[in-house]
């Protein structure tokens, strides 16, 4: 089988021309022949910003380019007819596409109502810091220009939990829908992180989990989409993934792949999610709703009348909640679903490496990473299109570092990997070229990374890794050196079916082969601050004709 490489297919500074949809299909040959297996596409729904929006603002998620709202009937990629266009090239091309979900929030109402809602602390989400008051919210879509057409549902406040602006007044907060509580298995920074911008889905609420099924359903009929990627996962109740993607792979009749998007560098907030999704949970009781209030009278969370549980954040409680710092263990039932998540802790570690290169301990690049961890359940990524300078999680990892990372995703055994667009294509905006040697690394991982891995992580600054190749992929097997500071070499072994064989570097900075011994070992060189990879004659002559 050949190794699974994602791409994601857009970074967030591409021109807003419609284009990207013609693009990928113009692109889809040369992604596969190049050792891309699956393209995760960025969301193809009609965001608020129109034909600017990158596509997490959602407006309407049946338009994919059909219906003229929010200044246009494209969106910022193209138009409906193009997006499926593009996807069935890239099928006819051998590749999997993913779609992007965003389910956690809406933008771009177009109506207000008038809701009564509590201030919640931004520091602290769980407590109330004003009684009910009235607000108008952006919340009621009725998209007009779309008439109906797929779903006649509409979006009102009884769909959404809280905003964070009051039109009547101009003000920006932290608003809570008067009878609503923020979901209570999300991320546990503010408290309840439920809350992250524009009208938030409440996913308890019947009717949303309907209309997110209902148009789930309509979505896969659609589109095909080979497998997802999940927004904001961590905003959004831990259940309801395991829920909606249960509905769906029921659904389709299979378990299509699927990688959440949990931003967040500590691994154990990582683990805590897939225990919820993946193993399962008890079958959960939610607590009771708080009662609507009656007027001017406003008690705080913790005084709440006898009855109206509130949800105890030290531990399980009851009712069956598990909360995400709860140190009790998880007693599994076995309706989990799978998935994957980004392994946000080795992005954060490639990060620490680049900007403290040679006193950086290269031994550590793994340590407490979703895919040293849980390798069957880690997306391994360098950078996307949040991480980008600019952005809400600007963390971007500076170019000279990036080979040595990619190596570390491309060419190990363990972890799916996913290439970031603006490495690939460049970053047009910022006049960054593509990354040096990724398209070679892609090719090999696809080709020649392959069999027993021996890691040599045994030096502060020097690293390395072999893989000793299987029948199944001709003159398959490699060594890698890198480091993060100054050159060194390093003896490492491929196992006796080497033995005599000559290794040279495919990505060309060494012109002498490695004579192998009998062990099938010898000794390697790498420059300061890069990487050698180490193939068989017949693959370095594969790299060399085809770039
Ligand atoms: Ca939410």
């Amino acid at each position: 089988m050949e190794n699974k490489t994602i791409i994601q297919f857009f970074e967030w500074y591409l021109p807003s021309d419609g284009t990207l949809w013609e693009k990928a299909e113009a692109c889809a040959a040369d992604l596969k022949n190049t050792g891309i297996t699956s393209v995760w596409l960025p969301p193809a729904y009609k965001g608020a910003a129109g034909v600017s929006s990158v596509g997490y603002d959602v407006y309407d998620l049946y338009d994919l380019g059909e219906f003229d709202q929010k200044g246009s009937v494209r969106t910022k990629y193209g138009t409906l007819d193009q997006y499926l266009a593009a996807v069935r090239a890239l099928h006819a091309a051998g590749l999997e596409v993913y779609a992007d979900i965003v389910f956690n929030q809406m933008m771009g109402a177009d109506e207000t109502e008038k809701i009564m809602a509590v201030d919640t602390r931004p520091t602290d989400r769980e407590e109330q810091i004003s009684g009910p008051h009235e607000i108008e919210a952006w919340t009621k879509f009725t998209f007009p220009g779309r008439g109906g057409k797929y779903s006649d549902h509409t979006w009102d406040k009884n769909n959404f939990s809280g905003t964070d602006f009051d039109q009547s007044t101009g003000a920006k907060g932290i608003f809570l829908f008067d009878g609503k509580r923020w979901n209570q298995e999300t991320d546990s920074e503010n408290v309840n992180f439920d809350y992250l911008m524009g009208v938030d889905l409440d996913t308890d609420e019947p009717d949303t989990y309907k209309a997110l099924t209902d148009w789930g359903s309509w979505y896969f009929d659609t589109v095909h989409p080979d497998g997802l990627r999940l927004d904001a996962v961590k905003h959004m109740s831990f259940d309801f993934y395991r829920r909606w993607l249960r509905f769906m792979r029921e659904r389709e009749g299979r378990d299509f792949f699927a990688v959440g998007e949990y931003w967040s560098g500590d691994l154990k907030k990582l683990l805590h999610y897939l225990d919820v999704v993946v193993d399962g949970m008890p079958e959960r009781t939610l607590p009771p709703r708080p009662q609507k209030s009656s007027g001017g009278c406003w008690q705080k969370a913790d005084e709440s009348a006898p009855g109206t549980d509130q949800p105890d954040h030290s531990a399980q409680t009851q009712a069956g909640v598990i909360v995400p710092d709860s140190d009790e263990p998880i007693q599994p039932v076995a309706d989990g679903t799978p998935l994957t998540l980004f392994d946000v802790p080795l992005h954060y570690s490639f990060l620490r490496a680049a900007q403290n290169g040679q006193n950086f301990d290269m031994r550590s690049l793994f340590t407490d990473t979703l895919v040293e961890a849980r390798p069957e359940c880690a997306v391994t990524f360098i950078d996307n299109h949040d991480t980008e300078p600019g952005q809400a999680l600007e963390s971007y990892i500076p170019e000279w570092f990036k080979p040595i990372a990619y190596s570390m995703i491309l060419l190990r055994e363990s972890g799916i990997p996913c290439v970031f667009y603006g490495d690939y294509y460049g970053v047009e905006s910022a006049n960054e070229s593509p990354i040096l040697d990724l398209k070679k690394l892609i090719r090999i991982r696809s080709r020649y990374a392959y069999g027993p891995q021996t890691d040599y992580f045994d030096d502060h600054s020097v690293v390395g890794f072999t893989r000793n190749g299987d029948a199944e992929h001709p003159d398959s097997g490699l060594a890698v050196l890198a480091t993060a500071g100054a050159e060194g070499t390093k003896y490492m072994k491929l196992g006796p079916a080497f033995a005599g064989k000559n290794l040279r570097d495919a990505l060309g900075r060494h012109n002498d082969p490695v004579r192998l011994d009998e062990q099938g070992g010898g000794v390697f060189h790498v420059h300061g601050g890069y990487l050698s990879v180490w193939l068989t004659e017949p693959a370095y002559n594969d790299i060399r004709i085809h770039f």
